[in-house]
Order: structure tokens, then C-alpha cells, then sequence
């Protein structure tokens, strides 16, 4: 067996989930488990979080995946149904929908419901993805409001920038305009939000990355924010090279070596996940011991520096991202996030969950 696998703990994304609760302590949680829980396995997450007061995915199959799994929460689908015919499973599986368009709303007036359906109202305040215009808002609630198919009523929108700090300034300013007289319940925040813009914390906040103990704001590190990060990807040493003054080390020689160097060889490759672009320097561990990638990262291997750990040996461990290695400092060395990267890890990494 390869060495390569992923550990997602239980106890931090509970240790995470807790650590909302404390930055925003007078709202309900939505978890955002959507794009299979951030690349940690939708189940495996969801265990973790299991005291969430609701879980976010994005299509039907996940949220019936909740559903087969036991779990009763309520379960919303962030961008709603993509085609009338999903109504069906909407209702079957008693699902909380956002509706951002008029097709959606008609599609939620039209199905005869056995059981009424909370739906989210997303408006556009700026960031100009999804969400009803300002100027339709109140029409579209309206249609809400007296339809004998909704339930509950909660507004909603999402923030383009909650990770700078005067960030949601103008949104605020469009939200209130538009729904301060309004009776309803509030979802605002995204992990951005729930971490610097007490404001918007609402009725219900929308976490995501926190969860999974990354940053969503590129200035703070993730320990700093009180975070713990979940998965940890780890593989092994499956080669050792002694390489001279000169010489060079992987694909395009894009190491050469200015004195004898060490390089271990580690069973890890962008075919796992781990990102091609991460530079010579981008930070791993090896026998617990912090040192630095050298050269290009090819499908199935890269490799590190290991002249300062002379114990390091075929087989010895090696973290690509965890508690030593937060998974923010490959992203930042390789010019993306640790969303992207968590998203990323492959299927033919295996998933143990520990603790
Ligand atoms: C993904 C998503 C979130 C969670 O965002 P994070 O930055 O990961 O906290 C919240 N709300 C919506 C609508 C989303 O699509």
C-alpha cells in the first residue's frame, strides 16, 4: 500500500463547530458540507458536526445522502433546484430551498407539497451571482408569503467580500434598505463574516472553511483564529538521494542543489491533489520535523529537503498538510487557498476518520 492517507478528526471539526458557537453565540448554525464537506467525505464530516442545528449542499444527492444517513436536520440547498422535477425529492425528503430566481419561485408555487417548505430568499446586495434583484425583492416575498406551500420565510444573502474589514459595508447598507421591515428570519454570514462582521451574524450563520479549521481570511492564520484543522494528509519517504553541488533534483531540474543535499523522496503527487504549482520552499514535514519541498511536484511523487534530519529514512512519515504544516501555507506558497486544496485531494487518497 501506498503510503498516502487522509485523517479527518472528529474531535476538531466538533472542537470548530463549537468554536462558531463562540464567535457568534446568539445564532443558529447552518454547517456548509457542500463539495463533499470540503474534500473531508460528506459522512465522515457530517459525524463531527452532528451537533449543527442544520447542515448546506449543494445538490439533491447529498442531501439525501444526510437523509439515508439519519440525520433529521434541516438540510438546505444552497442553490436551490436546478429543474421543477426536483420539487419532488424536495418534498419526499422535506429539504429547506433558497430561491434566487423567478423560475425557482415558480417551480416552489406551482408543485403540490404535502408538507410546506422553509425557503431561504436570496437577494443580490452586490456581488452579483445569485440572488433576486433589490428592486424584485418585495414582489418575490410577497408570492412567498402567501403561498400555501412555504412554511417559513428566511432572508437571505451572501457577502463578495466579509474577509476584508470594511468589506460588507455596502451589502449591510442594501439589506437593510430592502428587508428592515420585515418580520423574517436572517442568514447572512459566511465564515468571513461569522469571524469579523458581528453585524451580520443574524438568525442563522453559514460556516464553512472554519469548520474544516482553515482561514477565510488570508491575514489571520487559522491557530490564530482559534481553529483546529481537520484533515491531516500524511504519506511516507519511499526514496533517499544524495544529490552534489550542481545537480538537480525532479522534472525541468528546476532544483539545483548549492551544497550536498539531502532529498527525500515522498509518495505524494499532484495526481493526489497535492498542487503542481507549489514552488521549491513550500513547507512539509518530515519525522515531525519542518523543512521545505525541492523542485517540481510530479503525478505521484514529490520531494524534500531532509539535509537536516538525519534520522529521516525510507519510511519515515511525512505531513503535506495538518497540525504542523497548516494547509493555508501550501496554498499561500503555491498562489491559491486551503479551500481549493482540501477541495482538491483526489479519490485514490484513502479517508480514515480518527479520533
Ligand atoms: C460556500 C458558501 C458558504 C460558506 O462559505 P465559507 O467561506 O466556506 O464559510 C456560505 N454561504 C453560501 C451561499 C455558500 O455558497
Amino acid at each position: 500500500m501506498r503510503p498516502i492517507v487522509a485523517h479527518i478528526s472528529e474531535t476538531a471539526l466538533a472542537h470548530n463547530l463549537a468554536q462558531v458557537r463562540r464567535y457568534a453565540p446568539h445564532s443558529r448554525v447552518i454547517a456548509v458540507v457542500k463539495a463533499n464537506a470540503y474534500g473531508h467525505g460528506l459522512l465522515n464530516a457530517a459525524r463531527g458536526l452532528k451537533e449543527t442545528d442544520a447542515f448546506a449542499v449543494l445538490n439533491i444527492s447529498e442531501a439525501v445522502a444526510l437523509r439515508e444517513a439519519g440525520y433529521q436536520h434541516p438540510i438546505l440547498l444552497l442553490e436551490g433546484i436546478f429543474s421543477a422535477e426536483e420539487m419532488a425529492l424536495v418534498d419526499r425528503y422535506q429539504l429547506d430551498i433558497v430561491v434566487s430566481h423567478h423560475g425557482q419561485l415558480q417551480w416552489l408555487l406551482d408543485y403540490q407539497v404535502n408538507i410546506p417548505v422553509r425557503a431561504y430568499l436570496k437577494l443580490d446586495s452586490g456581488m452579483h451571482r445569485l440572488g433576486f434583484q433589490p428592486a424584485d425583492y418585495q414582489d418575490a416575498l410577497n408570492q412567498l408569503a402567501s403561498s400555501g406551500n412555504v412554511s417559513e420565510i428566511v432572508l437571505m444573502t451572501h457577502f463578495a467580500n466579509a474577509d476584508v474589514p470594511d468589506g460588507v459595508t455596502q451589502a449591510m447598507a442594501t439589506v437593510a434598505r430592502v428587508t428592515d421591515a420585515q418580520p423574517y428570519q436572517r442568514s447572512l454570514a459566511n465564515s468571513a463574516a461569522v469571524i469579523q462582521q458581528p453585524r451580520t451574524h443574524a438568525n442563522w450563520v453559514r460556516p464553512g472553511i472554519m469548520l474544516y479549521g482553515a482561514t477565510p481570511i488570508a491575514e489571520k492564520t487559522a491557530a490564530s483564529l482559534g481553529l483546529k484543522p481537520v484533515m491531516t494528509l500524511q504519506s511516507g519517504v519511499i526514496g533517499i538521494q544524495e544529490i552534489q553541488a550542481g545537480e538537480s533534483v525532479g522534472y525541468g531540474s528546476l532544483f539545483t542543489a548549492d551544497t550536498v543535499t539531502r532529498v527525500g523522496i515522498v509518495a505524494c503527487g499532484y495526481a493526489d491533489g497535492y498542487p503542481r504549482h507549489a514552488p521549491s520552499g513550500t513547507p512539509i514535514a518530515v519525522n515531525g520535523v519542518l523543512t521545505r519541498t525541492l523542485g517540481r511536484v510530479s503525478m505521484d511523487m514529490l520531494a524534500a529537503d531532509i539535509t537536516h534530519i538525519p534520522d529521516a529514512r525510507i519510511g519515515s512519515p511525512v505531513e503535506l498538510w495538518g497540525n504542523l504544516v497548516p494547509v493555508d501555507a501550501v496554498a499561500q506558497a503555491s498562489g491559491t487557498i486551503g479551500y481549493e486544496l482540501l477541495c482538491a485531494v483526489t479519490a485514490r487518497v484513502p479517508m480514515h476518520v480518527i479520533d
